[in-house]
This record gives structure tokens, sequence and C-alpha cells, in this order.
């Protein structure tokens, strides 16, 4: 998911509908906005993209200098309207809105607690039980609230809330997903998933929000606290696939991380081949790091439909084989009686690669070598990427060799965890890995049983 909020002097409905456009990769199920008009909280989301949401209409109405918005992309709760964020609650003559990225790994036991205390919940999501305790918590100190939230959720959250009229930002001891805070010259402060909607809106001063840290943004500036820390686990799959190319989050570039990976790859992994052809976007990077460190040149080798969603995030194989083909096209000129080296970001279930292969050697290809510029993934992510249970992996349960053989590729070979890591530039350490490589620093016990 993405989140943003914005406090400011004038209205921030335009810049939350701005913003939350270039958080669109970030989630493309459902969208919504909620801002704080001096008064009362107003609300607009629904299903489908940002663009498709919001009109004229919808900004007449949300009308307000302090507001938050999401993409979403499902984690707990499935695809429906009335799981779409922000969250709104009236308690204690308050309203809180929230809005939420992650995926807490004990919201099933929080969430039957508070039933059992006579507690309704209107959603299927995670991110209604941290709402809900905020708003339990709360009495008179919204911070105090926060922290006994913190207290009790376990896992990843980077969270933005609207309360009275203060603008509310917190993120996990462990920092899983991406937040950052920047500041107008004029004093508007945005709050965002990613630096792209700071950049487009326009605010200098760009810094993480920390792991563990609350803000509070009100008329009389920015406030910061922190929550016990913990060490880093800043997701490691962000710069590899979700998070843009032009994302720098925690001390990574996106770009400057894939390219490296790309490096690393070719020499760890060289191959002799006609052409570099990468699987756009998310393997751009990556193809031209590799095609760099090898010399042998890079080239666009299939068409991308710009229009299409992520292929992921489609519900059935069938649906998801589709609209890989609808998504890729191989471009014959440039493939026919080539000996081609594929890279890609990812192999999670094998459907992108498996049908991209076949069809470049429909469409003349002699050789397709294929590169992955991440190690494989054979564990699920409990923290708020949705990679399907082992079962549907095809890492969990296939050797390298195997999975070439269904693939169809003539050679395939990933990135060494060690090579990944090196391309970081950091301390590896401060990163989650899990999905690669099975260590949860979080215990995701509850949703292990569940996923079972
Ligand atoms: P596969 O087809 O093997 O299941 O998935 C790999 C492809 O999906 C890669 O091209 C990668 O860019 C993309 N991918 C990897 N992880 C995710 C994810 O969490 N969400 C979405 N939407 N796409 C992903
Ligand atoms: Fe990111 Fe993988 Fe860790 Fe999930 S398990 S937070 S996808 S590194
Ligand atoms: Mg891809």
């Amino acid at each position: 998911c993405g989140v943003i909020g914005i406090y400011s002097q004038s209205d921030v409905s335009k810049k939350l509908f701005y913003g939350l456009n270039s958080l669109q990769h970030r989630g493309q199920e459902a969208s919504g906005i909620c801002v704080f008009d001096g008064k009362n909280m107003v609300l607009d989301k629904g299903m489908g993209l940002v663009y498709d949401n919001f009109d004229d209409e919808s900004f007449i109405k949300l009308k307000g200098n302090i507001g938050i918005g999401h993409v979403r992309y499902a984690t707990a709760g499935g695809s429906y309207e009335y799981n779409s964020q922000p969250l709104l609650a009236f308690s204690k003559n308050r309203e809180f809105a929230l809005a939420h990225n992650g995926n807490l790994v004990n919201h099933k036991s929080i969430r039957k607690e508070l039933e059992d205390e006579g507690m309704l919940f209107q959603t299927a999501i995670d991110t209604e039980v941290i709402l809900s305790l905020v708003a339990k918590y709360y009495t008179g100190d919204i911070i105090e609230a926060v922290k006994k939230t913190m207290s009790r959720i376990k896992g990843a959250y980077s969270v933005v809330m609207l309360f009275e009229d203060k603008l509310v930002a917190f993120r996990d001891p462990y920092g899983y997903r991406p937040l950052l805070i920047g500041r107008a010259k004029n004093g508007e402060v945005i709050i965002a998933s990613e630096n792209a909607p700071l950049e487009i809106i326009g605010t200098d001063a760009i810094r993480d929000v920390e792991p563990s840290e609350i803000i509070v943004v009100d008329k009389k500036g920015i406030h910061s606290e922190f929550f016990e820390k913990e060490k880093r686990q800043h997701c490691i799959f962000e710069y590899v696939y979700f998070a843009r190319t032009d994302a720098t989050l925690d001390g990574v570039n996106s770009y400057n991380f894939r390219r490296r990976c790309g490096e690393i790859l070719s020499k760890e992994a060289p191959v002799d081949a006609d052409l570099v052809i990468a699987v756009p976007d998310s393997g751009t990077p990556g193809a031209m790091g590799y095609a760099q460190e090898s010399g042998i040149p890079f080239a666009e080798g299939l068409v991308k439909n710009r229009y299409m969603g992520r292929t992921f995030i489609k519900p059935t194989p069938e649906e998801r084989e589709l609209s890989v083909k609808l998504k890729l096209n191989p471009l014959e000129t440039v493939l026919r009686d080539k000996r081609i080296i594929l890279v890609d970001d990812s192999i999670v279930r094998g459907t992108t690669s498996k049908n991209l292969i076949m069809r470049m050697k429909k469409a003349g290809a002699k050789e397709v070598h294929m590169r992955i510029v991440s190690p494989p993934v054979k564990y699920p992510c409990f923290y708020g990427i949705d990679t399907p249970s082992r079962k549907k992996l095809i890492a969990a349960n296939y050797s390298v060799e195997e999975m070439r053989r269904r693939i169809g590729a003539d050679s395939l070979a990933f990135i060494s965890m060690k090579g990944m890591l090196d391309a970081t530039l950091m301390k590896e350490d401060v990163f989650c890995k899990a999905c690669f490589n099975g260590d949860y620093a979080v215990e995701p016990k509850e949703l292990v049983e569940y996923e079972k």
C-alpha cells in the first residue's frame, strides 16, 4: 500500500490526489482521501485507481487543509470496498481517521480480544485493529494513545492519521515499510511512503521518519517522539521490486541498487549471448547494469502496455497469465535468431518468466538465459508484501535446475544473497530479507498457523 498525509494552510485535496497518483504503483485495488475541514472529517474512497476515483465533484466535497490518503494493495482482508482506506471512526465524541501500509502479525488475537469486550468491526483488515486501539487508549493525549497502541501491535506499520487539527504519523520499531517527511518553504508538511510525492508536490529537507518515531504536526509545528527502538528491518524487497526506481528509502536509492545488482549478477553468472533484454519496468535497471558490466548490448525486446496494472494482483492463475500477455509482447524484429539474456527483478510464482520465454522463443529467439536480480523467493512475507503461500512459490518447491526446466529457459541464475546485500552499500543487518532466507525478526506465529 501507499500512504500520504499533508498539513497545510490551504486546501490539500488536489495535492493528496496528485500525491496518491505518484504512489499508484504501491496499490491499484482501492484508493481514498480523508480531510479535516476544521470541524469534521470528510471521507471519499472506493475501489479502483486514483485517477478514476476522484473528479471535480469529489474535490468540491473534500475541502480541508489537513488530510490523508491511501492506495490499497490487499494483504490482510479481501479486495472489497469496505476494506478500503482511510478508515474513519467515531469514539469518545471525536473522529479518528487513519491509513496504514504494512501488515500486523498479531491482529487476529487483538481483534478477538476487542470483540470479546463487545467492540464491533466494520472491516476485515488489520488496520482497523490499529484504529480501534488508538481510539480505545485515547484519554486526552494522542501521543500516549499511539504509544499504548504501539506496545500492543506487532509487525509492519507505517501509519498516517488525522486527529482533530493534527496530522499524526508513526512507524513500527523495525521500520519495515518506508515513510518520509518533508517540509516546504511555506510551512506545508508532507508525509508519504516514498519521496516521489514529496518532490512532486514540493518540499525541501526530506528525511525518513525513523523506525519507532511518532510525529505530530499541528499549529505549533512538527513534534517528534520515540517509542522503544528495535533493530532495523527495512524491507529489501522495496528496492528489488515494490518502490519506484526514483525512491530513496532509508538511505538506499532503488535505481542505483537495481543497477548494481545487475552488475554483480553479470559477474556471478556470466553467459555468452547477443543481447540483454529487460522485463520492464522493474527489471530494466538490473538489465542495464548487467549489460554495462558484461559489455553485451542492452536492447528492448518486450513491448509494454502501460495501461495495464501490475500483473501480480490478479486473483486467478488464468487471469494472471492473460494479464502477462496483455502487458508484455515480444518484439520479433529484435529477438529473431538472437541469444538473449532476459533480466527480471524477481520470480515469485514463475508465471511471468515461463510465459515470456515461451513467447520470445516463438518470436524467434534462439536461446533465452534468465537472470534474476534477487535471490529465489522461498518464504511468504508477513509484513505487507503479498507473496503467496509456500505452495505457490516456485522456488520453495523446486531446485534452480527444476525451475529452469519449468520456465523453459536455456539457463537460469539468481543473484546471491551476498551480492544483493553488497548492492545496498549498507550494513546488511538493517534489512529484512525473510522472504529469501526465512529469517523473520518478528515472529509471525499467528499467521503461519493461519497459512496452513
Ligand atoms: P511471477 O510471475 O514469477 O509470479 O512474479 C514475478 C513478476 O512479478 C516479476 O516480473 C516482478 O516484477 C513481479 N512481482 C514480484 N513481486 C511482486 C509483488 O509483490 N507484486 C506485484 N504486483 N508484482 C510482483
Ligand atoms: Fe520485505 Fe521480504 Fe521482509 Fe516481506 S519478508 S518485509 S517482502 S524483505
Ligand atoms: Mg515485473
